[in-house]
């Protein structure tokens, strides 16, 4: 059954868009709310939560996120959770003697484990799996929701998997060939469109089309990484449901 208090930030991300220029892929937009949340939440209060010490402690952080959190303007939050982290990590990888062998070999394994996880990444991938079941269950229950999705620009290609493996995992037969083709669909209407853009880009560095209009592609370089990669710090290849 799906969780309706993700009923509104799945509705919100699939009703913003189409109102932007260029649209964006509403499972991006959906991360990125999440991300942001997230952010703005382990540095103002829930910093100094001792649970979520404990957590943040044990998961750590990823690469990006790390780099994201010292971006902001919260240096001392962030400074004060890396002093209890950096505590942490010294005890766990440096202060006991069982991890203590002459070829590194203890430690190597230890530092390899911590860094596959991320307290932010884990937070988010929990709060994305929810709004994506709670998506198909709109998607089944609410006709209005049916023509939001239908009305979408595109899903980023990382997405379009994740739907169609999590479609076929969540919905019926019947009814996931009907989501199928729909989602099928918008992507491929919009894979074309997108390759005439990137073509009508490349000729326009041909003397010959000089006083050509632009059209649409001017952003067509930029909105094909984005429809390529998808979002930044996702993860959606590793989601699971
Ligand atoms: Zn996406
Ligand atoms: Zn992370």
């Amino acid at each position: 059954m799906a969780e309706t208090i993700y009923t509104i930030p799945v509705n919100e991300s699939f009703s913003a868009a189409p109102e932007h220029n260029p649209a964006e892929c509403p499972f991006c937009l959906m991360k990125k709310a999440l991300n942001n949340n997230e952010i703005e939440r382990i540095l103002g209060a829930a910093m100094m939560e001792p649970d979520v010490r404990i957590e943040t402690n044990k998961l750590g952080f990823c690469k990006n996120h790390l780099n994201e959190m010292a971006s902001k303007d919260k240096k001392l939050p962030f400074a004060l959770i890396l002093e209890s982290h950096l505590a942490e990590k010294k005890k766990e990888i440096f202060d006991s003697s069982k991890l203590f062998d002459s070829q590194g070999n203890k430690q190597e394994k230890k530092l390899s484990s911590l860094r596959e996880s991320c307290y932010v990444c884990t937070r988010i991938e929990y709060s994305f799996s929810k709004m994506v079941s709670n998506m198909f269950w709109l998607w089944e229950t609410d006709d209005e929701f049916k023509v939001k999705f239908q009305n979408q620009k595109y899903f980023c290609l990382p997405h379009y998997e994740m739907i169609i493996k999590s479609g076929r995992e969540q919905l019926n037969k019947k009814s996931f060939s009907e989501f199928y083709k729909q989602a099928e669909t918008i992507e491929k209407k919009y894979i074309e469109e997108l390759g005439n853009d990137v073509s009508w880009f490349c000729k326009k560095f041909d003397y010959r089309y000089d006083s050509e209009p632009w059209y649409n592609a001017k952003d067509s370089v930029s909105r094909s990484v984005t429809f390529l990669s998808g979002g930044i710090n996702d993860k959606s290849k590793d989601f699971k449901i």
